[in-house]
């Protein structure tokens, strides 16, 4: 059988090695050093904001930011229904209660329609939701000036989930810039990786300084171990961060190459009947991180399942879409509002395998095999 096709596996290629070298040299075998400082340097020029803190992973940068925001038991925030189940952990790290958002058909990403009609119901009783966790899915912004005009009015504060959308770009800038904060994930299968690992990035320098001193055990100023704030062990090891310079070397690489690869499926596959792939709003230019699409059974006379396990037959890993967070056991008895939208993007959503080390062999053997699923050869 031919080796695995992997869903969106690590590609090295950059200076990673080098960077790791000189940390080696350096000794800096430490959660904190010069290749994390450079690291947060360059990350916040590539995507164009002031400050940035390396930490753990994307999870521990989105608590970070829910916590300087002020975000405590009994407060509401309102989060994206349809996204990976750490931007709503976060939330519930801080003792709140999420509420869900449905998403839009333009976007997939959370409808701001759907969100102003949670605060004005809200305005009503006087209790808003503390912030809003905005996220930007699949490599694709969200419509982030509609959903911060109504953040605006409102006086509710915004944090982006950019985590999986590195890259992307918003009317010309980086999603993940625009917010009090943004986060990003550098986990193994994003489109850039340190093997784990994320980046928590604002303008607000006090922003940053409380957070890196939150995610160092709090530790206060002084000869002794002194703290009168509760802390988290949450930095980056000083040897990712060498991994993570090299791989921001190859970002832009990266992103032509997952486009390219959305492009050549996209045209193979997208006149079979009942299949319609994500689509790309005119406010944003998407990673296309991973390729997805939706197969309607009732038009398609297959559907994804039936899609997953042929491919998993021939040894190559796909995966339905996100499931959303109003259908997880851990958050369905949380407020949802709408849901159709997200369900059935779940429901008939497939992510094909998109890693840019993938072969143009590879990527005609897995099209092949989604078009055999039709009965085409
Ligand atoms: C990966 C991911 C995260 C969490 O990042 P980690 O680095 O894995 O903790 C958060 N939100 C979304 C949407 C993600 O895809």
């Amino acid at each position: 059988m031919s080796s695995r096709i992997f869903l969106s596996p690590p590609h090295m290629g950059g200076r990673e090695l080098e960077f790791i070298h000189e940390a080696f040299d350096s000794n800096y075998i430490a959660p904190v050093g010069p290749q994390v400082d450079k690291f947060e340097s360059e990350f916040a020029a590539m995507v164009g904001i002031k400050h940035a803190a390396a930490v753990a992973s994307g999870t521990a940068a989105l608590h970070l930011a829910l916590r300087y925001i002020g975000v405590q038991s009994g407060d509401e925030v309102a989060c994206s229904s349809f996204t990976f189940v750490a931007s709503a952990n976060a939330i519930l790290y801080q003792g709140a209660v999420p509420v869900f958002i449905d998403s839009d058909e333009e976007s997939w990403n959370m409808d701001p329609n759907l969100l102003e009609q949670l605060f004005e119901k809200r305005a009503r009783t006087k209790k808003l939701p503390k912030a809003v966790v905005l996220v930007h899915l699949y490599g694709q912004p969200a419509d982030i000036d509609r959903i911060a005009g109504i953040c605006n009015r409102y006086q509710v504060a915004l944090i982006e989930d950019a985590a999986e959308a590195l890259g992307a770009e918003y009317k010309g800038k980086a999603p993940g810039t625009f917010a009090k904060a943004g986060i990003f994930s550098f986990n193994g299968n994003k489109i850039i990786t340190t093997s784990g690992g994320g980046m928590i990035v604002s303008d607000d320098e006090a922003l940053i300084r409380k957070v890196k001193f939150w995610a160092t055990q709090a530790r206060d100023q002084g000869l002794h171990y002194e703290h009168s704030e509760l802390g988290y062990n949450y930095r980056m090891s000083n040897i990712l961060a060498a991994i993570g310079r090299g791989q921001l070397g190859v970002l832009r690489e990266r992103v032509e190459g997952k486009r390219k690869i959305f492009e050549t499926y996209k045209k193979a596959l997208s006149q079979l009947p009942g299949v319609a792939f994500m689509p790309e709003p005119d406010f944003c230019r998407s990673t296309r991180w991973l390729t997805c699409l939706t197969i309607d059974p009732e038009c398609s006379g297959t559907d994804r399942d039936r899609v997953i396990k042929v491919l998993e037959d021939n040894n190559i890993e796909s995966r339905p879409t996100w499931k959303p967070m109003h259908q997880q056991p851990l958050y369905n008895r949380n407020e949802m509002i709408g849901g159709a939208v997200a369900k059935r993007l779940f429901e008939q959503g497939i992510c094909l395998p998109s890693g840019t080390s993938m072969s143009d062999e590879d990527q005609d053997r897995v099209i092949r095999l989604v078009r055999t699923c039709w009965g085409m050869g």
